[in-house]
């Protein structure tokens, strides 16, 4: 999805391409563990809800801390163990509220939302797919400090990868939550809609949440006919993306549309209609005489979209 062609070499989505190797089994060697938070080479992410506490010291903003330096910051709520960057150990440290407040007033750091951290660049791209690790994970135990089973307060337990109840002895794994996010294409057109919380000329793939004792090819099928009133065939994955907004993946696909007709669901989206290839690329290339766009390139939308105007439905073929 970065390769040269009529759009230039575009950056690649982000969130996903995470270097870490995870290293599931040190997750519960206590010992290891120990030896990992007090190496040299250790380095922290600190995240307290929405907000990446950033070191703005230099000309660069740095996400990474060291154990004193993360320390400093706040109370640790989590400690979660991300993996291993060529053998150097990555944490990722949760932080309350009222922590992040505290810190807001401070010259030498900088408080930014992980979605604008990717679209302006402020870090390495190395650092942003295990951010988003730490940054779903963190959102997972902020939110699950109770059994949904009995009601008692659960313990983090393998470096953060796991919940226990005491009471039940239920154990709580983190949940990823699975998108649909597609293109219904027929021949040369394709449909794409506006979400009202959209920017006003901006126009995406549509979008939703994988049913219980659904497939991926019926939800894709279902949320067209709702949001839109087109009937899709055939489903073809594209590819697939992280988001952790607080934690989902997304599961981007084209769709073979076999009618016509476009009925909106108001309570969902805008606006909906078909889209021709030859339009679809002076949005790509911001072109379009309304100044009508698609996403950036760090979302998954943009390259379903790409991968269209380049290929036609031949993409339904694969
Ligand atoms: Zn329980």
């Amino acid at each position: 999805m970065s390769k040269d062609n009529d759009f230039g070499s575009l950056p690649r989505q982000a969130y996903s391409g995470n270097l870490l190797e995870r290293a599931a089994a040190l997750r519960g060697d206590e010992a290891k563990l120990a030896v990992l938070r007090a190496h040299e080479r250790t380095g922290t992410y600190v995240i307290g809800g929405e907000s990446v506490v950033l070191k703005a010291e230099r000309a660069a903003l740095d996400p990474l801390f060291s154990a004193a330096e993360a320390r400093m910051l706040g109370i640790a709520r989590e400690t979660i163990f991300l993996g291993l960057l060529h053998d150097a150990p990555r944490f990722g440290v949760g932080i309350d509220a009222a922590a992040i407040e505290a810190l807001k007033a401070r010259a030498d750091l900088k408080l930014i939302d992980l979605r604008s951290i990717a679209v302006q660049g402020a870090v390495d791209a190395v650092h942003v797919p295990p951010l988003a690790e730490a940054k779903a994970i963190l959102g997972w135990h902020a939110r699950h400090r109770f059994c949904p089973n009995c009601g008692a307060g659960t313990m983090l337990t393998q470096a953060g990868w796991r919940r226990d109840c005491p009471e039940c002895r239920a154990e709580h794994f983190p949940r990823t939550d699975p998108v649909v996010i597609m293109l219904p294409i027929k021949d040369d057109r394709c449909v794409l809609g506006r979400s009202p919380r959209f920017p006003p000329t901006m126009w995406s793939c549509l979008a939703g949440f994988c049913e219980p004792g659904e497939s991926i090819e019926e939800a894709v099928r279902r949320e067209v006919a709702e949001e839109v009133g087109v009937i899709c065939a055939r489903v073809r994955y594209f590819a697939s993306q992280p988001w952790p907004f607080p934690s989902s993946l997304m599961i981007g696909c084209h769709a073979e549309a076999v009618s016509d007709n476009v009925v909106i669901d108001e309570s969902e989206i805008e606006d909906a209609r078909w889209f021709d290839r030859a339009e679809l690329k002076s949005m790509l290339l911001r072109a379009h005489p309304q100044q009508f766009s698609t996403p950036p390139p760090i979302a998954i939308a943009h390259h379903i979209i790409r991968d269209f105007v380049e290929y036609g439905s031949g993409v339904l073929l694969r």
